[in-house]
């Protein structure tokens, strides 16, 4: 992959070139192509979807179905029925968590995830553990913060109903064995659902070869814009799932008592979607279809490598996570500086990286820190900006120590 090349498409980039983006993992840039698509939407065919006969609106139609299509071919799922647009991935668990599982786990059910989610694949588990009186339980990490699956294993077991896991940490930049881990799950008929949100972007995920249950990703994480999500739903299973949303677009037919449905996937998109999302979406997978997810994944796990090896030469700096990186996804803490100072020191050093909990407290605690710094980096970043941080981080130091 020519980085150089691949920066011109990034309108961002090109107008602050001194800038270093380094917090991919909030949100990732947007290329041209994909800005170029909502202004054509918006110049061209905005017209409502799925209810008007004049051409304007078939056309727009059309379109919007045929970026479902690209989607499924994009996870490899079977069925168009399969995939719900949402807002982002925490709609599409909280769907899964309230419109399914409240109506289908009993008392002592059991839900597994890890302590290593993100709060958008705990909160509604833990809501739903407490409506329905089920148990939440926990896979933990091992040392060097993999997941450790010998403790799946163990947790999994047959009072289990569903296994939420998510498929790349926020944090840590681990990828999970998903294959194992599914295969340990569905050994015990335990469902899997998979929060793909950190995985989307930079793996190629694999929906006929993993069997997972469910699936949830975002589209801002991966090029396209903000608002847009999918759901993919085992179809029986979504057969079966409430909506949790009532209202125009979803419904066959109403009277004034009653309303009856339609099929999947109308029936869990109530009301007018996020047309430019889903345009947006489907132009962000030809975007990144046409560099290769193979070719991401190896360019960013390399570039999460390099970043990683010239941090743990820096004295008084922690890295998390293994040696041997997968992702472009690395968490840090310095010595004697609180993150949110050192995030600020980068920040007037033009240099944006992210610190805090990301949005993942039980793990921050396992990790027996307040906080991290977290650099995530995507396909569009580079040696040199992983440089400049190694530059400015020793220099800060001198400049907070003395040292
Ligand atoms: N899960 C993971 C692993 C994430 O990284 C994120 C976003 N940071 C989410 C869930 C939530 O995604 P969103 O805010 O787009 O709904």
């Amino acid at each position: 992959m020519d980085n150089q090349k691949i920066r011109v498409d990034f309108p961002m980039l090109i107008k602050h070139p001194d800038f270093i983006y380094f917090d991919n993992a909030a949100t990732t840039q947007k290329p041209k192509s994909v800005i170029d698509a909502l202004t054509n939407y918006y110049e061209n065919d905005n017209f409502n979807v799925h209810r008007s006969v004049y051409s304007a609106a078939e056309r727009t139609t059309q379109i919007f179905e045929a970026c479902r299509e690209k989607v499924i071919q994009f996870i490899n799922a079977k069925e168009n029925k399969s995939i719900i647009f949402t807002a982002g991935t925490t709609q599409s668990i909280n769907q899964v968590a309230n419109g399914y599982y409240k109506y289908n786990l009993k008392k002592d059910d059991e839900i597994v995830v890890s302590i290593a989610e993100h709060h958008s694949n705990l909160l509604p588990w833990q809501n739903i553990a407490k409506q329905n009186g089920s148990k939440l339980k926990y896979i933990d990490i091992n040392e060097d913060g993999t997941l450790n699956l010998e403790s799946a294993k163990k947790v999994i077991n047959t009072k289990t109903k569903l296994l939420a896991i998510t498929a790349v940490s926020n944090v840590l930049g681990t990828i999970n064995n998903l294959k194992a881990l599914i295969n340990i799950a569905h050994q015990k008929n335990v469902d899997v659902l998979i929060d793909a949100a950190q995985a989307a972007p930079e793996i190629k995920i694999d929906i006929q070869e993993l069997k997972p249950e469910w699936m949830a990703f975002s589209g801002h994480k991966m090029l396209a814009p903000t608002g847009i999500g999918i759901l993919y739903g085992r179809k029986d299973l979504l057969e079966k799932m409430h909506p949790t949303q009532l209202g125009g677009e979803m419904i066959e037919h109403v009277d004034k008592n009653n309303f009856k449905t339609k099929d999947i996937p109308y029936r869990l998109e109530a009301g007018t979607p996020n047309i430019e999302g889903v345009i947006g979406l489907s132009t962000a997978i030809d975007y990144l279809q046409s560099l290769g997810m193979n070719n991401i994944e190896k360019y960013c796990k390399a570039l999460g490598q390099y970043l990683y090896d010239q941090l743990t030469k820096i004295d008084g700096v922690t890295v998390y996570g293994p040696e041997k990186r997968q992702t472009g996804i690395v968490s840090f803490s310095i010595d004697n500086i609180h993150p949110h100072d050192a995030a600020t020191y980068l920040d007037f050093n033009n240099i944006a990286v992210r610190a805090g909990q990301h949005c993942a407290e039980p793990l921050t605690n396992k990790l027996g820190v307040n906080a991290t710094l977290r650099a995530s980096m995507y396909f569009y970043n580079n040696k040199d900006e992983c440089d400049k941080l190694i530059h400015k981080i020793i220099e800060m130091r001198s400049f907070f120590n003395g040292a």
